[in-house]
């Protein structure tokens, strides 16, 4: 099986071809300014996570772990949690946005992904989750349906027969992602 990570997910549905190039067609990637605003950003989430409390997200108590490592050979899935809380009441995935708009499609997707990871590492169910939208300062809960970790899995598997295939998918439709990509100098028949 394809080993891939969690945060292909996310790119997927973002534009699949940014993940065809991961895989496909390794190529050194530049450090664009939106990644290094990323890390600068992560870094200042931690130092205000680490003050916040569990209310933010409805638990009584619970321990908070940040940046887990999760890796399972069964679902040939990896990835690095934002923050895993654990608490009597379950373990819950949170990932941490820096959009102030309601999560998207890719950022549920994303969120089962760990979901899935954590069932797997923890052989416990995972039925809910977080996304934090730090301009909002606020936690927004997503229930783990089963539906909803039958299409991830296939997300997944879809994933993988691209990079199985060696298959080009077609770009975004939407230009304005290609602006800041960092793959653009690929896109030949984009621009
Ligand atoms: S330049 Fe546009 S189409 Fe090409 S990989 Fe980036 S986002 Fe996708």
């Amino acid at each position: 099986m394809i080993p891939i990570r969690v945060n292909d997910i996310k790119q997927y549905f973002y534009c699949p071809r940014v993940v065809f190039y991961q895989y496909s067609m390794p190529v050194e990637k530049k450090t664009t300014r939106k990644m290094e605003l990323g890390r600068v950003e992560e870094e200042r989430i931690d130092k205000l996570e680490k003050r916040r409390k569990l209310t933010a997200y409805n638990l009584a108590q619970g321990t908070r772990k940040f940046h887990v490592w999760l890796s399972s050979k069964r679902l040939g899935l990896s990835g690095k949690l934002d923050l895993l809380i654990d608490s009597p009441d379950g373990l819950f995935p949170v990932d941490f946005k820096l959009t102030t708009g309601q999560p998207h499609r890719n950022h549920i997707y994303q969120l089962c992904g760990y979901a899935l990871l954590l069932e797997d590492c923890y052989q416990r169910e995972v039925t809910k989750g977080f996304v934090y939208l730090i301009p909002k300062n606020d936690a927004v809960v997503f229930d783990f349906t089963p539906d909803l970790k039958t299409e991830t899995l296939r997300v997944l598997d879809e994933i993988r027969g691209m990079i199985d295939a060696e298959r080009m998918p077609s770009p975004t439709p939407l230009r304005n992602r290609c602006t800041d990509c960092e793959y653009r100098n690929f896109c030949g028949d984009v621009f």
